[in-house]
């Protein structure tokens, strides 16, 4: 039985949250044409923005959880519409009017979010267990730089290398950083978009209380969307920093003569650009200027890139729901750097990495390819 929506209520919400710019749109077309859902599956993005208008979209449907908000869409609209923004205003809408089905995944990650304060459920006192044997110190008043490892990296023993790789190539140039402690939770980014706003606003709450008691003013982070939510969103709740994505920051360090390569790394690259750190925040030449500095690094590029990448797949929430064999955008892409020649697939977000590794896996080629985040690959040069 679909459960009654209450008409007054969710329109309240939607507006909120400035789904209501789905009034601009024209009915032009080109979301549904740029959108990578329609490589794999048809995704009619006009005609939610058309329902939208006229009243009320199908909160039942499945499409409600699809966008991975890359961004590509807004890009393009000739009319401005913030199509991100209407999606994650209907989500909102489902979660807090308990209509429409929320996939189990996002309901069991919102839960150890707000339980424990990281997706994967994880002990809150096991955060930092990944530094055991890196002596990295806590960070304290009048140091100069927090680094923001994400939950990913954290937790994940696929993708710890890159954390431990950055903190190695950071004591190396003799930078004065610091982590926090267990009290850290997720930033709140993909919470945000998958429709919680209250748990979002409770976690950024939460974080800009540490870093104002820590006495924090510039955050390096690992993840583009702990870096886009920082920089972007914190501010609208007093939490201003200086923001930095560890990517640029290695870019400064190699240009002012910190970092010394004494190998060289006879590999050809290709560099994935991440949505949230590309489309969302225009940065497209630090990668490329690090991997360029690498000594016998080959860069090449894909069919898909800088503005016009091609996202991997896990944001918006994405990362925690499973997306069925072929209609997964990783897959895709890997074929893409394969086409290239590339032995090494970069990136700089552990989503990506993630569904890289995962992608490498189940389509048999570890022979092939292997995903590094960058730090790696500069760290085996120094
Ligand atoms: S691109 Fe913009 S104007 Fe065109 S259909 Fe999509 S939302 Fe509407
Ligand atoms: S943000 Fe990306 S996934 Fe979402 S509707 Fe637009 S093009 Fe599609």
């Amino acid at each position: 039985m679909q459960a009654v929506v209450p008409f007054q209520e969710a329109v309240d919400i939607i507006k909120e949250e400035g789904g209501d710019v789905a009034k601009l749109c024209y009915q032009c077309g080109l979301c549904t044409g740029t959108c990578p859902w329609n490589l794999v599956r048809g995704f009619l993005v006009r005609k939610t923005m058309h329902q939208a208008q006229l009243g009320l979209p199908d909160f039942e449907d499945d499409d409600m959880w699809l966008c991975v908000t890359c961004n590509a869409c807004v890009k393009r609209c000739p009319r401005g519409v913030e199509i991100i923004d209407v999606w994650r205003s209907f989500r909102r809408a489902i979660t807090e009017l308990g209509i429409g089905g929320i996939p189990d995944a996002l309901r069991i990650t919102s839960k150890n979010i707000s339980g424990v304060g990281n997706p994967q459920g994880e002990d809150r006192e096991k955060r930092n267990d990944w530094t055991r044997d890196l002596g990295v110190k806590t960070f304290t008043k009048g140091m100069e730089i927090l680094y923001v490892p994400c939950c990913y990296n954290t937790y994940d023993p696929q993708l710890q290398p890159a954390a431990r790789a950055t903190v190695e190539i950071l004591k190396k140039a003799n930078v004065d950083f610091g982590i926090l402690g267990p009290e850290m939770s997720c930033c709140g980014e993909s919470v945000r978009k998958a429709g919680n706003e209250s748990l979002f606003q409770s976690l950024a709450q939460s974080n800009i209380g540490l870093f104002n008691e820590a006495g924090v003013t510039r955050i390096i982070t690992a993840s583009p969307h702990c870096f886009h939510t920082f920089k972007n969103e914190y501010p609208e709740l007093e939490g201003k920093y200086e923001v930095v994505h560890f990517v640029q920051f290695l870019a400064e360090l190699i240009r002012d003569g910190r970092l010394e390569f004494t190998k060289e790394l006879k590999k050809t690259i290709t560099y994935h650009d991440s949505c949230y750190l590309g489309r969302h925040n225009d940065i497209y030449d630090e990668p490329r200027e690090v991997l360029q500095a690498i000594p016998g690094v080959e860069l090449v590029e894909m069919a898909n890139h800088h503005e016009d990448s091609l996202c991997c797949g896990g944001g918006g929430g994405r990362i925690w729901a499973e997306t069925k064999k072929g209609e997964r955008f990783s897959d895709i892409r890997l074929e893409q750097a394969a086409d290239v020649g590339a032995s090494v697939l970069a990136a700089v977000c552990p989503y990506c990495i993630a569904n890289f590794k995962d992608s490498i896996v189940t389509m048999n080629k570890e022979e092939v390819i292997e995903c590094k985040d960058i730090a790696e690959l500069v760290l085996e040069a120094l």
